[in-house]
């Protein structure tokens, strides 16, 4: 039995329930809904209008229902009052295939055939800003190597506090919060779980960051490269496989402790990565992180080329510990369930042909990349990463034809809008528009 959201509502006095759910460029969307009204919603979903959000859909299309996920639900730990709800998408009666949570969803279906499921852990950071985007909050936050920086955090000690408590609160275990490698940036990390929690997880995160940052007088910035000159925001994953109790990426025999199957996933990837960072790398934005040029810090903590290794983080994958790798391609703009759902399906596609995903690599690939001239670069813009992806027939067949065209659709569309105002340069300061467009992402 599914758990009844109107008795939660009085057990927990919950006033309100937030249906939500994220599109296809990543926007979380919800509906305010009253208590009163939980018990139809929780049988029916909240109506929306398909195509006034970024979904491939017409005007003259029927109306599209949110169905909470019970399981999903978080009170919110800064509002009581309110109760936050992820949910699947439907219309006419059968799931709405091109949307996120249904894409994570139907990948995760085919692994449980397996007998699998997939865990991961997100790391996500952020700057606090300005309101109007143009610089950081903290002025005194000025140093070239600013990592870890004790005095720039604890300046930040009441909104990180109320952040890491929330997490305390709601049973995510969080360990650790840092001030990160650029000025004005930071890290949180809790436990992995299931993928679809992370992205549950990970989706209301990005919300809560924004929302205490909000209420502290700060703004939150996920944006993958706000400031040219500073290290940009990534996204990294961390993914292990499981079979109940049993992590199936685990061999102690292997000089990494990986298994056979967890080089093949690796292999799945390393073969699928320029068209996934469609997905991975998903706005404009995205590029001046991607293959950019050594940030004040030093380095960018970015990937540039499409190689794993052991425990170096120059890598696009590394391999930090047994049993678990770490994949360091996505950045804060990334839609949370498409990096969970990109992730499983090429890793997915990579054991069942048994992808070899070649020797790793030990070098600096920062300075030594030039003596690898035949590894495959990542895409320099969006349009290529696009391009790739149109033209991959494996994520095509994992996703199906209709999810990739209804997205590349989309995106093409999304960079014609860029063009009418901008171009893209890489030596060229941010544009106004990528600023508009991907501040709040
Ligand atoms: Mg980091």
């Amino acid at each position: 039995m599914p758990k009844n959201l109107s008795k939660i509502a009085k057990s927990k006095k919950i006033k309100y329930f937030l249906i939500s759910f994220v599109d296809l460029f990543g926007v979380l969307r919800s509906k305010l809904v009253p208590a009163q009204a939980i018990d139809e919603m929780q049988k029916n979903g909240a109506g929306f209008a398909g195509f006034a959000t970024w979904l491939d859909m017409s005007p003259a299309d029927s109306d599209m229902f949110a169905i909470p996920d019970p399981e999903s639900l978080i009170q919110l730990p800064w509002n009581k009052e309110v109760g936050w709800l992820a949910s699947d998408l439907w219309m006419n009666g059968k799931p709405v295939k091109a949307s996120p949570r249904i894409m994570l969803k139907d990948q995760i279906a085919k692994l449980n055939l397996l007998n699998l499921k997939m865990k991961s852990g997100v790391e996500c950071e952020y700057f606090l800003i300005s309101e109007d985007g143009e610089r950081i909050a903290d002025a005194r936050d000025i140093q070239s190597k600013p990592c870890y920086d004790q005095s720039a955090l604890m300046r930040r000690y009441e909104l990180i506090k109320e952040i890491c408590d929330s997490m305390i609160e709601l049973g995510w275990n969080p360990y650790q919060n840092d001030h990160e490698d650029a000025n004005g940036q930071f890290e949180m990390n809790w436990d992995y779980s299931d993928c679809l929690v992370t992205a549950d997880r990970q989706t209301f995160f990005k919300f809560m960051v924004k929302s205490l940052a909000e209420k502290h007088g700060l703004r939150a910035t996920f944006m993958p490269k706000p400031f040219s000159n500073l290290t940009g925001n990534g996204c990294h994953a961390h993914v292990s496989l499981w079979d109940g109790k049993v992590n199936k990426f685990l061999d102690k025999g292997d000089r990494y402790g990986l298994s056979k199957i967890a080089y093949n996933f690796v292999g799945g990837l390393i073969k699928n990565a320029s068209s996934l960072s469609a997905f991975f790398n998903p706005t404009i934005n995205s590029y001046r992180r991607i293959n950019a040029p050594p940030t004040l810090s030093g380095a960018t903590w970015s990937p540039s080329t499409i190689s794993y290794t052991g425990n170096n983080r120059t890598h696009m994958i590394r391999i930090p510990d047994e049993g678990r790798f770490e994949l360091r391609l996505m950045d804060g703009s990334a839609n949370p369930y498409l990096i969970q759902a990109g992730i499983l399906a090429s890793g997915l596609f990579g054991m069942k042909n048994k992808s070899d995903p070649g020797e790793p690599l030990t070098c600096n690939m920062y300075t030594d990349y030039k003596n690898y001239p035949n590894l495959p670069k990542l895409p320099d813009i969006l349009e290529d990463a696009l391009e790739k992806m149109d033209h991959n027939k494996d994520i095509r067949e994992s996703f199906g034809n209709d999810v990739i065209d209804s997205y590349l659709k989309l995106k093409r569309e999304e960079i014609k809008n860029f063009s009418r105002e901008e171009t893209f340069q890489k030596n060229k300061s941010i544009t106004d528009w990528e600023k508009k467009n991907t501040l709040d992402c």
